[in-house]
């Protein structure tokens, strides 16, 4: 076919395309009605739509009776009403009946013509199918509705968890402070049943003495450390001030000044910086770290301690050449009550390190141990805001 009879043949199709066709054949439904709601004219979608013949509904049946019970009070009370005032209506959501009895969502755009005194005339309805939409906007509802419920369980389940975890530091500090006094009593007297009659009785007996006293020692000892535990970071209603590393490493090491000489351990430091975070807390960080380094040395205890900015904050290492960590148990030590190395070779209460994340925690800070394994060293660090961090705590 030559390019001009086509066109010609476009042509001819286009003339015979009526506007009936194009009405009957449109992508949404198209209904007339009278001022009192009759239908007097009706698309093929529409019929197609409700299963209903032209003969069944033109001229017989009103739009409303299209409708559910409830889109009939709706037509009555809110549509019609709005279509006399305003001469239209747009996008009401409404239920269409169908002849089998099945419902089908659709939304309804509608104006209205008047005569030239203003007398309504007739209706014009548009029908757009709304199923997908509707199932879309079901489905939307429905999983917010599971995202509401999954939220509230999450907020109940932290709720329940803080004050689980509120109960049972209450208990701790009660635990151990209640235990403190007797505690000091039976160390007393074992000490004084140690004095006047270790030597005096038989073997057992001196042995049974100094058990006593040994146990009450490490029972004081875990009570202490509780408490300490339980109270880390109860302290910290007090102003968070910039202090500065290097005077609180002094003070650290200052204290831990017999426990370095003991062991004869060197220690290597780099400048520290300036951080925010409450003096006694920093530390106790220091504390308990350096003691464990000089504790788990092994050999000549050599530790060394610099710190690295990351933006705001700053990543404080303690490095030493000890006995070391398998990797896999990196994590554990700062569980409360957790030790790798159990043996009388190396007394301790398992609390020092759990006392240590808790801080850190508490600044929003990290805390890990790296180590190449057994006999390599560890290497303890945590990060803590820098001073010129304007966010505290
Ligand atoms: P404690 O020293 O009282 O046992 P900590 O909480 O301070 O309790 O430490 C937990 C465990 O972590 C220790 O028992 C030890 O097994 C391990 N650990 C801590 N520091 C070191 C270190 N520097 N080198 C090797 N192991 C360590």
């Amino acid at each position: 076919m030559s390019p001009g009879s086509t066109a010609s043949a476009i042509d001819k199709a286009l003339l015979e395309e009526s506007a009936d066709e194009l009405y009957h054949q449109a992508p949404c439904g198209y209904l007339s009605t009278d001022a009192d709601g009759l239908i007097v004219k009706i698309n093929q979608t529409l019929l197609t739509w409700t299963g209903y013949s032209q003969a069944e509904l033109a001229g017989i049946a009103r739009f409303p009776s299209l409708l559910t019970p409830g889109g009939k009070i709706y037509y009555d009370t809110h549509f019609a009403p709005l279509l006399r005032m305003h001469g239209a209506a747009n996008e009401i959501a409404l239920d269409l009946v169908c002849k089998d009895g099945q419902r089908r969502p659709v939304l309804i755009t509608a104006v209205q013509r008047t005569d030239t005194e203003g007398r309504p005339l007739l209706n014009r309805i548009t029908v757009f199918d709304a199923t997908q939409r509707r199932r879309y906007e079901q489905e939307l509802l429905l999983a917010r509705r599971r995202a509401e419920q999954v939220a509230a369980e999450l907020v109940k389940a932290n709720q329940e968890l803080r004050r689980a975890n509120a109960d049972l530091e209450q208990f701790a500090y009660s635990a151990s402070h209640d235990l403190k006094e007797p505690l000091r009593v039976i160390g007393i007297y074992s000490e004084l049943l140690q004095r006047k009659y270790q030597g005096k009785l038989d073997a057992q007996a001196d042995e049974y003495l100094s058990f006593t006293a040994e146990s009450t020692r490490r029972m004081q000892a875990l009570v202490d450390d509780l408490l300490a535990y339980t109270q880390a970071v109860h302290l910290t209603l007090q102003e968070v001030t910039a202090v500065a590393g290097d005077r609180v490493l002094d003070d650290a090491l200052f204290i831990l000044k017999g426990a370095i000489e003991e062991a004869g351990g060197r220690i290597e430091r780099a400048p520290l910086p300036q951080l925010r975070v409450q003096e006694v807390h920093l530390l106790q960080l220091f504390q308990n770290i350096i003691a464990n380094a000089l504790k788990y040395c092994g050999k000549t205890p050599f530790i060394r301690i610099s710190a690295e900015q990351e933006g705001d904050w700053w990543r404080v290492r303690i490095q030493d050449n000890g006995i070391g960590i398998e990797p896999e148990y990196a994590e554990q030590v700062f569980g409360l009550f957790k030790r790798l190395h159990n043996s009388p070779t190396y007394s301790g209460t398992g609390i020092g390190l759990a006392i240590c994340r808790k801080i850190v925690d508490h600044y929003g800070g990290r805390i890990w141990a790296e180590s190449e394994g057994t006999g390599k060293g560890s290497t303890f660090c945590f990060t803590l805001p820098g001073a010129e961090q304007s966010t505290s705590r």
